[in-house]
């Protein structure tokens, strides 16, 4: 039972929590060990937590909630992604998507991983484009129920393939913030997080596997090029000139370009990491010559790699993906300018795996759909 005044223990950090333990008389050095139970072993409940005495482990039930949030919906959509639907005590509802890149020669159980995250119940953002933005913005995530995700998504993987998890490992090889939400408009909750999940004493998850993605908020995105954390970044651009990306992204009129792309400038100099821009292709919005002999012209100064992902339909939206000849044409003008560029194969179409799709229909079903434009 999760009584109100617990809070989740995934929110917690290594002094944080011997803090507590202190307090109520329990050793510090214990709070090393629950740690392992968590990230290492990722138990379900206190008992499994064998080497700590019963009065602690009492305490613990008693203080801490382990998960409590649900799993909804666990969809699988084909061989290469699936989606688990996560309810929180609140009933909001989040996104975590498995994504499996599938590797030439190599079994499909082998492919890597990558968990996309949620780091809001809705998004006040409002992309045109997006799932997310039609139901509007919700609330954030708190530190734990982002933390959180990511031990539902091993542990799925984990009930799936017991092996998928080797040693105190975790059952998938990236994690990108690009789920529900704008993660740097809920900076106090996702940068605690991604420090719990790369900290040896947590799940120890490299940074280098860390990608986090944004629309493009100016003064985040150089307050997290100061931090420690050695993560990659992924710039949602969608338009490479000020009128085509305010057209789609309401918040290029805060942040227009001329002050974006010296942020971003600024990220690559301190970090030392390649950014992503990422870039979807719409048809008759974005996808002209000229809107890529623009993009090149972006990617060259700021030595970023360009990922275009062709549109993915939403239901409601009434934008298209450009037949496959245009995509063709738009990439390789990137090329041709010696510009590093990939499109996206499609993964997740069939679940409508882009960003907030599912939410959105489980919240229609509910009848909680607020249209907000
Ligand atoms: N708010 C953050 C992260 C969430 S969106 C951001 O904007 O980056 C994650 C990615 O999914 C973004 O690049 C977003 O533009 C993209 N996306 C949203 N809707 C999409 C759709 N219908 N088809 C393809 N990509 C989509």
């Amino acid at each position: 039972m999760v009584e109100p005044n617990q809070s989740s223990i995934y929110g917690e950090t290594l002094d944080s929590l011997k803090e507590k333990l202190t307090e109520a008389g329990h050793p510090a050095f214990r709070a090393g060990q629950i740690m392992q139970w968590l990230y290492k072993k990722r138990v379900a409940r206190w008992d499994e937590m064998t080497n700590l005495a019963k009065p602690l482990r009492l305490w613990l039930d008693q203080r801490f909630s382990l998960l409590p949030s649900k799993i909804l919906l666990d969809k699988k959509a084909s061989d290469v992604t699936d989606k688990l639907l996560i309810e929180y005590g609140d009933r909001s509802l989040v996104e975590t998507v498995v994504i499996r890149a599938p590797m030439v020669g190599v079994g499909q159980e082998n492919a890597r991983k990558t968990i996309c995250v949620s780091s809001q119940v809705g998004c006040a953002y409002a992309c045109r484009f997006c799932a997310s933005g039609l139901a509007g913005f919700k609330r954030d995530l708190d530190t734990s129920e982002i933390v959180s995700q990511l031990i539902h998504a091993s542990r799925a993987l984990e009930l799936e393939d017991p092996h998928a998890a080797k040693e105190d490992q975790v059952a998938f090889d990236n994690i990108v913030m690009m789920g529900m939400g704008e993660p740097l408009s809920n900076y106090e909750n996702v940068v605690p997080a991604l420090k719990i999940l790369n900290s040896e004493w947590g799940m120890h998850f490299g940074a280098r596997r860390i990608t986090l993605s944004t629309s493009g908020l100016v003064p985040q995105i150089r307050q997290l090029a100061d931090e420690p954390l050695n993560l990659r970044l992924a710039i949602s651009l969608h338009g490479a000139t000020n009128e085509v990306r305010r057209k789609i992204m309401p918040i290029n009129r805060k942040y227009p370009l001329e002050e974006l792309i010296p942020a971003i400038e600024y990220f690559r100099e301190r970090n030392g990491r390649m950014v992503t821009l990422e870039y979807i292709l719409i048809e008759g919005i974005n996808d002209s010559i000229e809107q890529a002999e623009e993009l090149s012209k972006i990617a060259r100064q700021l030595h970023a790699h360009v990922n275009c992902i062709p549109y993915n339909t939403v239901q409601g939206l009434q934008w298209k993906r450009p037949s496959l000849n245009r995509q063709r044409v738009f990439v390789n003008i990137l090329k041709r300018q010696s510009v590093s560029v990939t499109i996206r194969r499609e993964k997740g179409h069939d679940i409508d795996a882009a960003c907030g799709q599912l939410r959105l229909k489980e919240e229609q079903e509910r009848g909680n759909y607020v249209h907000v434009r």
